[in-house]
């Protein structure tokens, strides 16, 4: 169906390792005045600066984190900057520096990696970052990315998990659920391509929440409008592994409880309509479904009339002292108590 038919094979060997990692990296610009070198030496330099730094990394492994035979490579390499982009910005920072590592199979000819490598440098041009480093070697089976990124904040600026009080009110930037639901579509057609290799896929149906699980956005944008609102949330996260198991962290880390109210949880009509089609319920697939990267936070009350209306955001509930528990009030008024099934216990 979507695998990639490459004519062109150039082997690995055929470069060699400072080869390669030149061939991949050369094109890369650097756009912080804070990057004093890049890629090159033993190590990376970064001019020290009086904010405070930040450091995420995350490993994607072939087979578990993502199946080649749905996800084309450059999105791949997209995706694996925007998962680390997506925490430094719910630390209320900038994002300013990546790392890339990779282990490779001698399966994947240059041409792959080349592809790899556009996305990621795609990523680095729209989000203003610089690739400055990272490792190359072989792997015995499949493929391995693992990118660390970099970023800063005022100290004053940086948001923690644990910070969120009684009565703070809960938001949530964007919609949710949509990335779980284009995997569940791009697994479906997976199965059909299967049975019948002929088969051409009809996705016009589905091509936001393929896109929201193909080529998922970090909201760098949220800090930004933020700060523009004058607005510091009390606590922030970013919703890699579904709402509930996000809010979860919040609730647990800031010792308080919460409400969520299941009618304010934002949804894309495309959601909907899918959920309808595969059967399953939406609010689950919000509360559950992974790898949206959308921003969760809560804010003091007294900032609610700068919040209230914005587009992006929606506030979907408060919190509670902590002996309230955490909480999701339904539809028909009951309150139901929130389980930690993020992303894994969702799949099995
Ligand atoms: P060393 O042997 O000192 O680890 P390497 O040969 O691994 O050096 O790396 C040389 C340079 O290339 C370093 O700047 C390193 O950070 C960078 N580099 C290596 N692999 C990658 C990669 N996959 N992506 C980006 N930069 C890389
Ligand atoms: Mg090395």
């Amino acid at each position: 169906m979507l695998e990639d038919k490459n004519q062109e094979r150039t082997s690995l060997a055929e470069l060699g390792e400072f080869g390669l990692i030149n061939h991949l990296t050369k094109h890369f610009k650097l756009y912080s005045s804070q990057t004093a070198k890049g890629v090159g030496d033993d190590a990376a330099v970064i001019e020290a600066s009086e904010k405070q730094t930040l450091v995420t990394t995350d490993l994607l492994v072939e087979g578990v984190h993502f199946d080649l035979s749905y996800m084309p490579l450059k999105h791949l390499g997209y995706k694996a900057v925007m998962v680390n982009l997506s925490d430094v910005y719910a630390m209320n920072g900038v994002a300013k520096q990546i790392t890339v590592s990779i282990a490779v199979s001698n399966r994947f000819p240059l041409e792959a990696l080349e592809e790899l490598y556009a996305g990621i440098q795609l990523a680095c041009d729209t989000y203003k970052v610089d690739l400055i480093g990272g490792d190359t070697t072989s792997s015995t089976k499949g493929m391995l990315i693992s990118v660390t990124a970099l970023g800063k904040a005022n100290k004053e600026e940086v948001v923690y998990r644990n910070g969120a009080k009684p009565t703070d009110l809960i938001v949530v930037s964007g919609d949710l659920g949509g990335a779980y639901l284009g995997l569940q579509v791009l697994e479906r057609e997976k199965q059909v391509f299967k049975v019948n290799p002929q088969s051409q896929p009809d996705l016009d149906r589905y091509t936001y929440i393929i896109e929201r699980q193909l080529k998922p956005e970090a909201r760098k944008d949220i800090p930004e409008l933020l700060k523009e609102l004058e607005v510091k949330p009390t606590s922030m996260i970013d919703i890699s592994d579904g709402l509930s198991s996000e809010i979860m962290h919040i609730c647990t880390q800031s010792k308080v409880g919460c409400k969520i109210y299941e009618e304010k949880i934002p949804l894309d009509p495309q959601v909907i309509s899918t959920c309808e089609e595969f059967e399953i319920d939406s609010t689950m697939v919000a509360l559950s479904g992974g790898e949206d990267y959308e921003l969760l936070f809560t804010v003091s009350i007294n900032d609610f009339d700068k919040i209230k209306g914005n587009p992006n955001l929606t506030v979907i509930g408060h919190i509670t002292e902590e002996n309230e528990g955490i909480n999701l009030v339904t539809r028909a008024n009951q309150e139901l108590a929130l389980k930690a099934q993020g992303w894994n216990s969702f799949n099995e």
